[in-house]
């Protein structure tokens, strides 16, 4: 899809200050994608913010995790995200923009072999476990093509070396792990929509299990992790919807996920309520009472009005 706005749009969204700041940290923008609909990007600044801007039908409308927008207003981080998308700016196959230095060097690079650059590129990545990451995302989101739908042996593997165990030798940090779950949502997404759903349901749960597996114990201030598992889960409610398969097992797979695990509050009921079916719905009812005697009461009232506010609100 493309931009569906203009620079006046966000001219008129934003107060005249927050346009200002906003065209003076385009270049603070990083990770910029496209997704459902909605711009997402990390606009590193003091300190990075993560940026969602809605280019929906009904206008501009955007989030961002900076105190600015906490009380509603449209951030300088929202308008550097949307002019960054109208001047291609922040994606990483951006070419104009490019210093000179990086020119030249694309130059040089243009004259290897392609065999010296897979060498060259496995031994950055042998050095440096950033480069084996990017180069591993870079590898699933391309295995994931309806022509070549990959095994689950090897997403694991992917999904693997993307999520590390935390305190792994780069110390990778909240905003770190976040921006790589929040790919991996992505690549759930994406996968969804080449029809691979079984390949995008793994990518989704597999994720989940290796995050649960990892602990993820590094500090999440800015709540950036809990918001990206939160879109992992998403994902993966939406693949599991569109893959009949899915829903066996998937009733306590969710409350497991619920009640068990540091993330439980990313997995919500109702956004895995198509995947679950009627019946799926009534087995998870029956599990929530079954739990409320072991030691979970507190949590299993809040998850039962959680589903009985669906099940009001689901016509
Ligand atoms: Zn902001």
């Amino acid at each position: 899809m493309a931009a569906s706005f203009s620079r006046d749009d966000l001219r008129e969204a934003a107060s005249p200050s927050s346009f200002e700041l906003g065209e003076r940290c385009v270049d603070s923008v990083a990770n910029l994608r496209l997704r459902n609909g909605a711009l997402h990007a990390t606009v590193h600044g003091e300190e990075p913010f993560r940026v969602r801007l809605g280019i929906g039908p009904d206008g501009l409308d955007g989030l961002c995790t900076c105190p600015d927008a906490d009380g509603g207003a449209f951030c300088p981080h929202l308008v550097a995200v949307g002019l960054a998308k109208l001047v291609g700016a922040g994606a990483s196959t951006d070419v104009e923009g490019e210093d000179a230095a990086t020119a030249e060097l694309r130059g040089h690079l243009t004259q290897f072999e392609r065999r010296e650059l897979v060498e060259l590129l496995l031994d950055l990545a042998v050095e440096d476990e950033q480069v084996e990451a990017g180069l591993r995302a870079a590898t699933l989101r391309r295995l994931l093509l309806p022509e070549k739908p990959p095994t689950e042996a090897t997403i694991e593997r992917h999904v693997n070396a993307l999520i590390p165990p935390a305190g792994a030798p780069d110390h990778l940090t909240a905003l770190d792990y976040a921006e790589r779950i929040a790919e991996l949502a992505d690549m759930t997404v994406e996968a969804q929509e080449a029809g691979l759903n079984a390949a995008a349901v793994w990518v989704g749960q597999y994720s989940v299990t290796r995050i649960e597996e990892v602990g993820l114990d590094v500090p999440d201030t800015d709540g950036e992790l809990a918001e990206a598992v939160f879109d992992l889960a998403q994902a993966h409610a939406e693949a599991c919807a569109e893959l009949p398969d899915a829903s066996t097992g998937l009733a306590s797979w969710l409350v497991d996920r619920q009640l068990g695990t540091v993330f439980g509050d990313c997995f919500v009921v109702a956004d895995y309520a198509d995947a679950l079916g009627e019946a799926g719905i009534a087995a998870y009812g029956g599990l929530l009472h079954e739990h409320a005697t072991n030691g979970w009461a507190a949590d299993v009232a809040r998850l039962s009005n959680d589903l009985a506010t669906f099940r009001r609100t689901d016509p």
